[in-house]
């Protein structure tokens, strides 16, 4: 218990082992300011029997059979005791049962006594200003300009049935099935009860009618879940060869993978150059995912080069999500393209503050100005134990941390001033985000 206790306490006061001390005054600065969230998934919870929220995410994990997650992740992590003492005001130094009751019963209190304004309550005890809303759906709890929402468009890339492309990967499966399932609201949202008969129709009178849609009921981005689905090495496939694959397979039957993934490609190519147009990044997650047979490789951001090269796609902001962790070198080198950019969303959970510092520094020394702050706070539609508040108070704190010990690190090794290291903390938290998607400040 004093074992536990003291973890706690460490983790509560920021100091880190093994590591020299971030300098104290960069450490202050850090914490006042109010940052730009890239990527998260705030959850909705029911009230009076109210349906549970299904729209925090497109291709939720629930279906999946997964082995316990990475140490930090785990319910037996010490560290959430310091996000529910942050958050609730609880005050024990330990999770027993007993002591779990009063943590249930300060947040259900929490969420009456805030009401509707709660979401935004929980953003201030995060030291968020906002936060991008990664949901199929923004919903009233989470209201501009404290939420903004950033829905999900792979549904678009996968208008035929996923065949064989489906059992491929046993996790894939029940992922194909949300996604046809996303696409027909998208469909009945436009007044559609099924698919254009041509790839042409469907283009104008799906894709980018659906974009456009997006756009004006408030969208600031656009994100794919693909890996989850498919490796991300999209090339650029002409309409002439997608176009007989859509025909044949659009009313039904089972495309061979191999002409399927040409029409993927095909129509993320058009989404990518609508948003382009339209003026919203993409956004892609390149990191493991849920599942215990997720592709690793598949995700690798350096599979998206020539997405990043194409001529026709210069338009195009693209947004490397969770730092394409554990490609974080590679990813380094991609930001020198005048459209490619990275949040480090997920792996301010994931990683501890050193490894995290020791990533960040990598990009400060190199592209400082494509580096955006995220937490990929997230969590399932009940309200207790650990969900999007403490995983998001976790990754703020987390980040704060992690910023502090990179730029004292820098300030050490005498690459950058007092100065500069407030500057660039400023940057990485909010300014670039503020910059990328024209944010009023
Ligand atoms: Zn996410």
């Amino acid at each position: 218990m004093t074992k536990l206790l003291a973890l706690v306490l460490l983790g509560a006061t920021g100091a880190a082992l093994a590591q020299p001390a971030a300098d104290p005054a960069l450490v202050e600065a850090i914490a006042k300011i109010k940052a730009i969230d890239n990527h998260a998934h705030p959850v909705r919870y029911a009230v009076e029997g109210s349906k549970p929220d299904d729209e925090y995410d497109a291709l939720p994990c629930d279906a999946l059979e997964s082995a316990p997650p990475m140490v930090r992740g785990r319910p037996d992590n010490p560290e959430w005791i310091g996000a529910w003492r942050a958050l609730y005001g609880y005050s024990f130094g330990d999770a027993s049962a007993d002591h779990a009751k009063t943590l249930v019963i300060a947040k259900q209190s929490a969420l009456r006594g805030h009401g509707a304004s709660y979401a935004a309550w929980v953003l201030d005890k995060m030291g968020i200003e906002t936060m991008f809303a990664n949901r199929v759906a923004l919903g009233n709890d989470f209201a501009p300009p404290r939420f903004r929402w950033v829905p999900f468009v792979d549904a678009l890339m996968l208008p035929l049935n996923g065949g064989e492309m489906e059992r491929l990967n046993p996790d894939s499966r029940p992922f194909y099935g949300a996604e046809a399932h996303l696409l027909k609201r998208y469909l009945w949202d436009l007044g559609l009860s099924k698919s254009p008969a041509t790839l042409g129709d469907y283009v104008s009178q799906v894709v980018t009618a659906t974009l456009e849609r997006q756009k004006r009921a408030g969208a600031v981005a656009l994100k794919f879940e693909a890996a989850y689905l498919r490796p991300l090495n999209f090339s650029n496939v002409p309409q002439s060869e997608a176009e007989p694959v859509y025909a044949r397979y659009v009313g039904g039957g089972e495309p061979p993978a191999g002409d399927y993934r040409k029409l993927q490609d095909f129509l993320f190519h058009s989404i990518a150059q609508e948003a382009g147009r339209l003026g919203l990044a993409i956004h892609i997650h390149s990191a493991p995912g849920c599942g215990d047979y997720f592709n690793i490789r598949g995700a690798n951001p350096s599979l998206l080069e020539d997405v990043f090269n194409d001529p026709s796609l210069r338009k195009t902001n693209f947004v490397i999500v969770h730092g394409g962790w554990p490609y974080t070198k590679s990813v380094a080198a991609l930001l020198g393209k005048p459209n490619v950019y990275t949040d480090f969303s997920f792996i301010t959970q994931t990683l501890y503050p050193r490894a995290l510092a020791e990533v960040l520094r990598d990009w400060l020394e190199w592209y400082p100005e494509k580096v955006l702050f995220g937490t990929d706070a997230f969590g399932g539609p009940e309200a207790n134990g650990v969900n999007w508040e403490e995983s998001g108070w976790l990754a703020s704190t987390t980040a704060r941390e992690a910023l502090a010990l990179a730029l004292t690190g820098m300030m050490r090794d005498h690459e950058i001033t007092r100065e500069r290291a407030v500057q660039l903390a400023r940057m990485l938290l909010r300014d670039n985000a503020i910059k990328l998607y024209g944010l009023q400040p």
